[in-house]
C-alpha cells in the first residue's frame, strides 16, 4: 500500500526548499505527498525578500479537511512561521498520537532570513516539541531551543541532543552540518542512547533545502515503516546523492537547490529526450 504523508510547512517558490522539496522528496521516495501551507515565502537561490504568514484558522482549517478524509502516515512540520501557527497545529495533532510527526524546527534560512517569529521559540518547543517522534535541528536550531551557546564540539551535540530530548519528543537528531572541519556527523539522542551518522563534508553551495529534504525524507521512510535509527539512515543517504547530483541542475546563481531526482532521471536532461 502507498502511503500517505503530510508536510506543514511554508512555500518556496523557487522549488527547492519549503512543501516544494517536502513534494519531491516524498514523490521521489515513493510516498504520497500532501502540503498544508503554513506561510508564503517569497525568495530565490540568493535569499528570502518577504514572508507572508497563512492566517493560523486557515491553517488548521487545511490541517483538518486532510484529517477528515484521508488517513496519515507520518507528518512533517517544516516552516511554522509564529506563534499561533504553532499553537493551531499542537491542538490539531494532539488529537492524532498515533501519526508520528518529524519536526524540523526551521528558524532561520541560509540568507539570514527569520523563517520563525522570535517570540515563537517557547511556543514551538512547549507545544510542538513534546509531539514529535523525532525532533531535527541544526545547532543554531538546537542553541536557540536551550537557550544556550551553538555547539562547537561533538561533545557539545551529545549533550544539547539528550538535553533536548528532556523537553518531550522522543528522539532528537542534531545535525552537525554547522560544525568547522572536513566532518559533519549527525547525532541521535534516542531512550537516553547517543547514535552518530558520520558523513564527510560535500564541497558544494547547492545546499538550499537540505533540512527540509532530510526531514522529509525521514518521514518518509518512517511511513514506510522503517524504524527510526534506519529511517535517518536511509534519508541521509538519499540527501547525500540529492547533493551529490545538484550540479544536473541550473537553478539560480546563489545556493542552488538539490537534485531530489536524481535516481529517476536517466541523463541531466530528465525525462525529455
Ligand atoms: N524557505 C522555506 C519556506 C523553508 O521552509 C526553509 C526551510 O528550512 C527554507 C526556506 C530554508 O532554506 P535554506 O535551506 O536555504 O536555509
Amino acid at each position: 500500500m502507498i502511503r500517505n504523508v503530510l508536510s506543514i510547512a511554508g512555500s518556496d517558490p523557487s522549488g527547492g526548499a519549503g512543501i516544494q522539496a517536502d513534494l519531491k522528496t516524498f514523490s521521489a521516495l515513493g510516498v504520497y505527498g500532501m502540503a498544508a501551507l503554513t506561510a508564503l515565502t517569497a525568495q530565490n537561490t540568493q535569499g528570502v525578500s518577504g514572508v507572508h504568514p497563512v492566517p493560523p484558522t486557515f491553517v488548521g482549517a487545511q490541517i483538518e479537511a486532510i484529517f477528515a478524509d484521508i488517513g496519515v502516515d507520518a507528518v512533517k512540520i517544516g516552516m511554522i512561521a509564529n506563534a499561533a501557527i504553532a499553537e493551531v497545529v499542537a491542538d490539531i495533532l494532539k488529537r492524532h498520537r498515533d501519526v508520528p510527526v518529524v519536526l524540523d524546527p526551521v528558524m532561520i534560512a541560509k540568507g539570514g532570513a527569520a523563517l520563525l517569529a522570535a517570540d515563537a521559540v517557547d511556543a514551538l518547543s512547549r507545544r510542538l516539541l513534546p509531539l514529535a517522534a523525532v525532533v531535527t535541528p541544526n545547532l543554531p536550531e538546537a542553541a536557540a531551543l536551550l537557550h544556550e551557546a551553538e555547539a562547537k564540539s561533538r561533545e557539545d551535540m551529545a549533550r544539547q541532543a539528550l538535553a533536548l530530548s528532556k523537553l518531550g519528543p522522543a528522539a532528537v537528531l542534531v545535525k552537525g552540518g554547522h560544525l568547522d572541519g572536513d566532518e559533519s556527523p549527525d547525532v541521535l539522542a534516542s531512550g537516553g542512547t547517543i547514535t552518530w551518522f558520520e558523513a564527510n563534508r560535500l564541497p558544494t553551495k547547492n545546499t538550499h533545502g537540505t533540512g527540509c529534504t532530510l526531514s522529509s525524507a525521514i518521514a518518509a521512510e518512517i511511513a514506510k515503516g522503517l524504524p527510526l535509527a534506519q529511517a535517518i539512515a536511509s534519508a541521509k543517504d538519499y540527501l547525500a546523492q540529492a547533493v551529490a547530483a545538484a550540479g544536473q541542475l541550473s537553478v539560480g546563481s546563489g545556493h542552488g537547490p538539490v537534485q531530489h531526482f536524481h535516481a529517476l532521471w536517466a541523463d541531466n536532461e530528465g525525462v525529455r529526450k
